[in-house]
C-alpha cells in the first residue's frame, strides 16, 4: 500500500518516476545564485539515480539518515508564554501526511493542529500540544519558519534527491530540489508588504559583526592583508585584483574566494604578464550573508595566503595543492553520482538504462498506485 510508504520513501519513489517521465515533470524557473542568469530545467531529469539503482546508499553524510530523536536548533520563537530554539520532528507515513500533501497548490498555508501532526511537529522547545505549537508556528518570525521548513525537507527528502545544473553562462553550480513540486514551500509563510527601505537594506547586512563592507573598504583590507602576507612568505611583485564582477568557479562550480593565475613571459609584443591574485568581493559577500560566523578578514589573509602557496608550488615547478584540489573535486563527483556509475561513464561514457531499471524494479501496478496515490505531486489536486 503506498499510503503506507514512510515519505522519504515515497518522494525516492516520486523522484524517480518523474527522471524516468512515467510522472513528467514541468521545467521550473530559476536564477544562476553564482551570476544571476535565469534559467529552466525539470529538475528530475538531473538527478543522479546511480547510488539508488547500484544500492551505494551508504555515505557517511549524503545517506545519513535524519535525527528523529533530537531537538534541532532553530532560530529563537515564542511558544505560549515560552520562547524556543528547537524542534523535534518525527516520522510520517504518505497517509499520515496527507493534510499537508493535500493542500492546494497556491493560495496561503493555514497552519492548524491537524497540518502540525501531518508535518510530524512532534515539539517545539518542550511544547508538546498541536494547537498552541500550531498558533506558535503562525506567528513565527521568518527565520524561524525558514529554519523549520528547511529541516522538514531534510527529515523527508533524502539529501540525494538534489540536481545539480551547471551555470551555462558563469559555469557555478546550482543545486534544485527533486523532484521539483514539493508540499512545503522554502518561502516566506506571509507575503511582505512593500517596504520603502528594501528587504535587502536590513536583512542582508544586520547582525552581530555589522555591515559587510562595501567594494573599497574590501579593497583595502585585501591590500593590508596582502602585503603582511607577501611580507611573511617572502614573495612579491605578484598582482593583486580585487574583481567585482562575476567571481570564477572551480571545476566543481563553486564560486571562488580567490584565484592565482601565473604570469607569462613576454609575447611576440613584447608584453610580459606578471602574476596575478585576484580575490572575488561577491563570493565573500556571499558567504558572510549565509554564514554568520564567517570571518572576513581572517578568511582574506587565508585566501591570499592559499594563493601564494600556489603561486610558489608554480615556481617550483609543480602544483600538489592543485593536483589535490582536483582530486577532492572528482571524489566528490563519484560519491554524488555514486561509484559504479562513475565507472560506467569512465568505461562507455553513456547513461545506464534508467527507464527499464524503474519499470524491471518495481512492478507496473506499484507504478500504478503510487502514480495513483501521489497524484498531488503533479498538481492534479
Ligand atoms: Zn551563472
Ligand atoms: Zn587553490
Amino acid at each position: 500500500d503506498p499510503l503506507g510508504l514512510p515519505l522519504p520513501d515515497a518522494h525516492v519513489l516520486r523522484a524517480l518516476l518523474a527522471f524516468a517521465g512515467v510522472v513528467p515533470e514541468e521545467p521550473g524557473k530559476y536564477t544562476c545564485e553564482n551570476c544571476g542568469a535565469p534559467f529552466e530545467v525539470a529538475p528530475s531529469s538531473l538527478l543522479e539515480i546511480g547510488p539508488f539503482t547500484d544500492g551505494e546508499l551508504d555515505d557517511p553524510e549524503l545517506d545519513r539518515p535524519f535525527d528523529f530523536h533530537a531537538s534541532h536548533p532553530i532560530p529563537a520563537l515564542r511558544v505560549g508564554r515560552a520562547v524556543c530554539r528547537g524542534v523535534r520532528l518525527v516520522e510520517r507515513t504518505v497517509d499520515e501526511a496527507l493534510p499537508l500533501l493535500r493542500l492546494p497548490a497556491d493560495g496561503a498555508l493555514r497552519i492548524t493542529p491537524s497540518l502540525v501532526a501531518a508535518m510530524g511537529i512532534a515539539a517545539l522547545g518542550r511544547e508538546r500540544r498541536a494547537p498552541v505549537i500550531a498558533d506558535a508556528l503562525a506567528r513565527a518570525p521568518d527565520e524561524a519558519w525558514a529554519a523549520i521548513v528547511d529541516l522538514y525537507h531534510e527529515a523527508r527528502y533524502p539529501a540525494r534527491l538534489v540536481a545539480v545544473h551547471r551555470c551555462q553562462g558563469c559555469g557555478a553550480r546550482n543545486d534544485l530540489d527533486v523532484p521539483l513540486e514539493r508540499e512545503l514551500e522554502r518561502a516566506p509563510l506571509r507575503a511582505h508588504e512593500a517596504d520603502p527601505d528594501g528587504p535587502a537594506a536590513a536583512g542582508v547586512t544586520a547582525g552581530a559583526a555589522g555591515a559587510f563592507p562595501d567594494l573599497d573598504a574590501f579593497e583595502a583590507r585585501v591590500r593590508a592583508a596582502a602585503e603582511r602576507v607577501y611580507e611573511a612568505r617572502g614573495v612579491r611583485n605578484i598582482d593583486l585584483f580585487i574583481d567585482a564582477g562575476v567571481p570564477a568557479c572551480d571545476d566543481g562550480g563553486e564560486p571562488l574566494l580567490g584565484c592565482y593565475t601565473p604570469g607569462t613571459p613576454a609575447d611576440e609584443l613584447g608584453i610580459a604578464r606578471p602574476p596575478e591574485i585576484r580575490i572575488f568581493y561577491r563570493t565573500f559577500r556571499t558567504e558572510a550573508r549565509d554564514d554568520p560566523g564567517f570571518d572576513v578578514d581572517a578568511e582574506i589573509v587565508e585566501t591570499i595566503d592559499h594563493e601564494v602557496t600556489h603561486h610558489l608550488h608554480h615556481l617550483a615547478g609543480s602544483d600538489p595543492l592543485d593536483d589535490e584540489e582536483h582530486e577532492h573535486i572528482e571524489r566528490e563527483q563519484r560519491r554524488r553520482i555514486g561509484h559504479a556509475e562513475a565507472l560506467r561513464r569512465a568505461r562507455r561514457g553513456a547513461l545506464s538504462d534508467l527507464g527499464g531499471f524503474v519499470r524491471a524494479t518495481w512492478p507496473a501496478w506499484l507504478i500504478a498506485a503510487v502514480a495513483t496515490a501521489l497524484a498531488w505531486c503533479e498538481g492534479g489536486r
